[in-house]
């Protein structure tokens, strides 16, 4: 590891004082993605800003009204045991429950599971990725069993947060604070954004911003949903495909409905073509299969991620059923 400064922030305002207009400074929550990174030299800051002893950014609260905040240092284990979260954000609990392992869920953020940086190979390992600044995407043409079926080139990776897509489905906002004392609130589904020649990454955080909490609107009684994940094995690890489902149900039909899949793209991807086929209509078992074809109409597999398309195809079926019914398995092995 390269040597750095590292600055303890007992406040917001001093976090925020101390981040730089570059991304040679970068912010510490439960550092299980960041000092990775930086061991392996993938990525080398000059400055941590620690702000874990920032009280300010320690909330986890729910309100009828006003819905759930979870603040920058809510970690992952806090916010899937809160008795809101797991009767009015389903989605949300299934989500985290299946997420990494016991310990990481202790130390990890909920934000800093939102703004953990791409698992491709070429991007952890030592390769001249694109998103690294390379002139390609080695996955392109190389290995490319794990990686994007919608929305790649030039970066093919796929987004790995379990938690993401649960939220872009509950339509969550993140709220900014910038160094001139500037503030935004931005949906969730458009703070990711593919990357760019001029921005290799997935969101559209500038380096001198602080996300200080996430913000998820409050549910109708009749919302349920539910987070399905393939996965390699069992537990303890990143997605194949992930899928959320989040809908306001009459009955049997979703009156409003979210379709978000994770691990497909490089970032959390809307399944709109599903979600217009479900909307308005009862749902059974013939219309959710519809629904699992139409999800995978526009997919562009690379030469070895084919599988996933069915793998999308029966998670989104099937998280259509569970979410629709009032209790429902929580995930499904590969
Ligand atoms: C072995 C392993 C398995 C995993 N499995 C899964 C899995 O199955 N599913 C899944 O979803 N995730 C998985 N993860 C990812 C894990 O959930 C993330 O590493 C973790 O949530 C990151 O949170 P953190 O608080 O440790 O973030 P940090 O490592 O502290 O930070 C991550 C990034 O976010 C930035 N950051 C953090 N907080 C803020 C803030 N408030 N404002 C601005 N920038 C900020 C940091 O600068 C850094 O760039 C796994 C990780 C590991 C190591």
């Amino acid at each position: 590891m390269m040597p750095f400064e590292h600055l303890n922030a007992t406040s917001m305002e001093d976090a925020l004082a101390a981040l730089g207009d570059d991304w040679q400074t970068r912010i510490i929550a439960g550092g299980t993605d960041l000092l990775p990174l930086m061991k392996e030299q993938i990525i080398a800051p000059s400055r941590l800003v620690n702000i874990k002893e920032a009280p300010e950014l320690a909330r986890l609260d729910f309100d009828p009204d006003d819905g759930l905040v979870v603040g920058a240092l809510a970690t992952l284990d806090e916010v899937a045991r809160n008795p809101a979260v797991r009767q009015k954000y389903r989605v949300l609990a299934e989500a985290i429950d299946v997420a990494a392992s016991p310990q990481l869920r202790n130390m990890a953020t909920l934000v800093g599971n939102l703004l953990q940086t791409s698992r491709c190979w070429y991007y952890r390992g030592p390769f001249f990725c694109w998103l690294k600044g390379g002139d390609s995407c080695c996955a392109a043409a190389g290995e490319n069993r794990l990686h994007a079926l919608f929305g790649g080139g030039p970066c093919f990776s796929a987004h790995p947060s379990d938690p993401a897509p649960a939220l872009v489905a509950l339509g969550a906002r993140l709220t900014i604070h910038g160094q001139e004392g500037n503030s935004r609130s931005v949906p969730l589904e458009e703070f990711y954004a593919l990357p760019t020649e001029d921005r290799r990454r997935e969101t559209i955080l500038g380096p001198g911003e602080l996300v200080v909490e996430i913000r998820i609107p409050p549910q109708p009684q009749e919302a349920r949903g539910s987070y399905l994940k393939a996965m390699a094995r069992e537990t303890w690890a990143f997605a194949l495909v992930g899928v959320a489902v989040h809908g306001v149900w009459e009955g049997p039909m979703a009156r409003e409905i979210n379709v978000t899949l994770g691990s497909v793209a490089p970032i959390p991807w809307r399944a709109r073509q599903a979600e217009d086929l479900v909307r308005g209509k009862p749902l059974d078992g013939n219309l959710a299969r519809q629904a699992g074809e139409a999800a995978v109409a526009d997919a562009r597999p690379l030469q070895q991620n084919g599988y996933k398309v069915k793998l999308v195809r029966t998670l989104v079926e099937r998280a259509l059923l569970m979410a629709s019914a009032p209790k429902g398995r929580r995930h499904t092995a590969a």
